[in-house]
């Protein structure tokens, strides 16, 4: 295959066993700061996907909510195959940390009671959200923790 300039467009989507988090890539500033890249697989690719409602409430909760356990995330935004995130934060390379602040975050998913800013001045689209299906998809993401680390189909 040729080398795509994405890192992910070089990963063989086939290979990989999801859910797992994954870190993709990482940038260093001119002032040494470190900027890295995580990809956080919660579905199978070309298997299964997210619910684009589920999904929508689920970019809501976990951008507004993972600020509170770290303020060195620069974005977390799905991605449109729709069926990861991807998590850009500063300065901060404690794998298991990462994991952790992810951890927390979708048990604040778990525990909301409203998706936060979904209406019309706060969103693009306020009619896309649903929160039960938010929760369903962190509630399946949580339940597989213990995989997480494991990216790739272990060879028979
Ligand atoms: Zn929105």
């Amino acid at each position: 295959m040729k080398k795509m300039n994405v890192e992910s467009f070089n990963l063989d989507h086939t290979k990989v066993a999801a859910p797992f988090v994954r870190l993709a890539g990482t940038k260093v500033g001119n002032n040494g700061d470190e900027i890295l890249k995580y990809d956080i697989r919660f579905k199978q690719p070309n298997k299964e996907h997210m619910e684009m409602p589920g999904l929508h409430s689920l970019e809501h909760l976990m951008a507004e909510n993972i600020r509170n356990h770290t303020d060195q995330v620069v974005d977390i935004s799905p991605m449109g195959c729709q069926t990861g995130f991807y998590l850009s934060v500063i300065n901060h390379d404690n794998f298991v940390e990462i994991l952790e602040i992810l951890e927390k975050t979708l048990q604040d998913v778990l525990n909301a009671t409203e998706v936060p800013a979904c209406n019309e001045v706060q969103c693009g689209w306020a009619a896309s959200h649903s929160l039960d299906g938010a929760k369903e998809i962190a509630s399946e993401m949580l339940a597989k923790k213990d995989e997480w680390r494991q990216i790739y189909i272990e060879e028979a």
